[in-house]
C-alpha cells in the first residue's frame, strides 16, 4: 500500500489547478485520473473564454471566483508564456426588450466589481464589427481567450516540479474514511490502495459518483448533477469578426455565441440539450436552430460554412426549468469529514475560475 499526503481525483483544469496550489504550499500531491491523458472532458470541450464575471448574482461563488480567477489566469499566462488574447466581447441587444436586459447586465456587472464595461450604440458597434446587427451592445474589454491545453500542461509541469505526480489510467472506485485520512481504492491495470490524509474530489461530471463511493459521507449531501450538452459548429474560412460576439443569455447557457480561437478561426455554440447519458455524439439536426439564432445578430451568415466541431457537457446543479445554480464547494464545515473537499457543479466559468477555486480549496483544507 502506498501513502501520500494528498490525493486529487480528476486531472481536468480544476483538479490540476488545485493540485498545483496544494503542491506549492508544501503538500505531497498525487492526481489520479481515470482517462489516458489530462483534461479530456469538460476542460477540453468548452469555449476557452476567460470570462469577466458579468452575469452571476453578486456575492455568489461564481461571481467572486470568476472575478478573482480572471486576474490570476491572465497573470499566470503572462508569467508562463501561455498563449492568450484579451480580445474583448460584445453582448448584443437586438430588440427593445433586450436593451432592458442589457441594462440589467451592466448594473449587475458593476455590483460584481467590473468597472470597464462600455455601452455602445448601433453605429459604434458597426464601426467595430460591420457584420453585426444589433440595437445596442455592451463591450467587455477584459474578456479573452486562452490556450486551455497549454494551461493544463503548465499546471501539470508545476505539480511535477514541486515533487507531485499526475497518474493517468487510474480510476478511483472506492474510498474508506480511516482514522487519519482515507483509503483510496484505484482500479486500472491492477487494483491497489493508496492512503492519504487529504482528499479532493474534482471529478467534474462524475463528482457525485466519486462522492457516493466515500463510505462515511452522508449521501443526503451529494447533489444530483444534471447534464446539459452543448454543440459547437466551426465557421470555415476567415471569421469576419475581431471580438467575441454574444447574444443575450438563454435559460441554461450564455446563448449561441461566436468565439474565436487563437488562430482567428470562428466557432458558434454551445446550445443546450438536456441529456441523461454521457456521450459526445454530435446531433447535426440542430443546425437549423443554430442558423436561426446566429442570423439574429449576423444576418450575412452563409450556412454552408458551418461544419460540425465538437460537443461538451456541463455538470449542472439545476434542471431545465430552474434558476441557475452556483458552484458547490463542500468542505469539512458542511459534511463533517476532516481533510475532504467535494467540488460539484463546476460548469462555466470554471475554466476562468480554476486558479481561484484552487486557492479556495487549499484554504478550506488548511483550516478544516
Ligand atoms: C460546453 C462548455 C462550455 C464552457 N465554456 C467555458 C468558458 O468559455 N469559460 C469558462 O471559464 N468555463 C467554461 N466552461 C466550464 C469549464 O470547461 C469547466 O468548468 C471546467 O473545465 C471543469 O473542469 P473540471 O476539472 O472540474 O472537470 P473535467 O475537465 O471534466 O475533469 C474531471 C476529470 O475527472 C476525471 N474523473 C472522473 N471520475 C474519475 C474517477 N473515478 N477517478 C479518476 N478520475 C476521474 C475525468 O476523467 C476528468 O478528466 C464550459 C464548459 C462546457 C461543458
Amino acid at each position: 500500500m502506498h501513502n501520500v499526503d494528498c490525493i486529487v481525483v480528476g486531472a481536468g483544469v480544476i483538479g490540476l489547478a488545485t493540485a498545483r496550489a496544494l503542491a506549492l504550499t508544501g503538500h505531497e500531491v498525487v492526481v489520479l485520473e481515470a482517462e489516458a491523458g489530462i483534461g479530456t472532458h469538460a476542460s477540453s470541450r468548452n469555449s476557452e473564454v476567460i470570462h469577466a464575471g458579468i452575469y452571476y448574482p453578486p456575492g455568489s461563488q461564481k461571481a467572486m471566483l470568476c472575478h478573482a480567477g480572471q486576474q490570476k489566469l491572465y497573470g499566470y499566462c503572462r508569467d508562463k508564456a501561455i498563449s492568450y488574447k484579451r480580445l474583448g466581447k460584445l453582448i448584443l441587444a437586438v430588440s427593445a426588450d433586450e436593451v432592458n436586459i442589457l441594462q440589467q447586465y451592466r448594473a449587475r456587472a458593476i455590483e460584481n466589481g467590473l468597472q470597464d464595461l462600455i455601452w455602445l450604440d448601433r453605429d459604434q458597434v458597426s464601426d467595430l464589427e460591420p457584420e453585426v446587427k444589433c440595437t445596442s451592445a455592451l463591450l467587455s474589454p477584459s474578456t479573452g481567450i486562452v490556450d486551455t491545453h497549454a494551461f493544463m500542461v503548465s499546471l501539470q509541469a508545476d505539480i511535477e516540479a514541486s515533487g507531485g505526480a499526475v497518474i493517468c489510467r487510474s480510476p478511483v472506485c472506492g474510498i474508506d474514511v480511516a482514522d487519519a485520512g482515507f483509503m483510496v481504492r484505484v482500479t486500472g491495470d491492477e487494483e491497489h490502495i493508496v492512503s492519504t490524509r487529504l482528499l479532493v474530489n474534482a471529478a467534474g461530471l462524475w463528482a457525485p459518483t466519486v462522492a457516493a463511493a466515500i463510505n462515511a459521507l452522508d449521501q443526503q449531501l451529494i447533489p444530483v448533477h444534471r447534464f446539459a450538452k452543448g454543440h459547437y459548429y466551426r465557421l470555415s474560412g476567415q471569421a469576419p469578426f475581431h471580438r467575441l460576439i454574444y447574444p443575450i443569455a438563454g435559460a441554461a447557457g450564455l446563448g449561441i455565441h461566436l468565439t474565436l480561437d487563437l488562430a482567428g478561426q470562428g466557432r458558434f455554440g454551445p446550445d443546450v440539450q438536456w441529456v441523461e447519458t454521457l456521450d459526445y455524439d454530435f446531433d447535426n439536426t440542430r443546425k437549423a436552430e443554430f442558423v436561426d439564432a446566429i442570423r439574429r445578430y449576423y444576418p450575412g451568415l452563409d450556412e454552408s460554412l458551418l461544419t460540425e466541431a465538437y460537443t461538451g457537457i456541463r455538470p449542472k446543479l439545476c434542471g431545465p426549468a430552474e434558476p441557475a445554480a452556483d458552484f458547490l464547494i463542500q468542505g469539512p464545515g458542511q459534511h463533517g469529514i476532516g481533510g475532504l473537499v467535494n467540488l460539484y457543479g463546476i460548469e462555466s466559468p470554471g475554466l476562468t475560475s480554476a486558479l481561484a477555486i484552487a486557492d479556495r480549496v487549499t484554504a478550506v483544507l488548511s483550516t478544516g
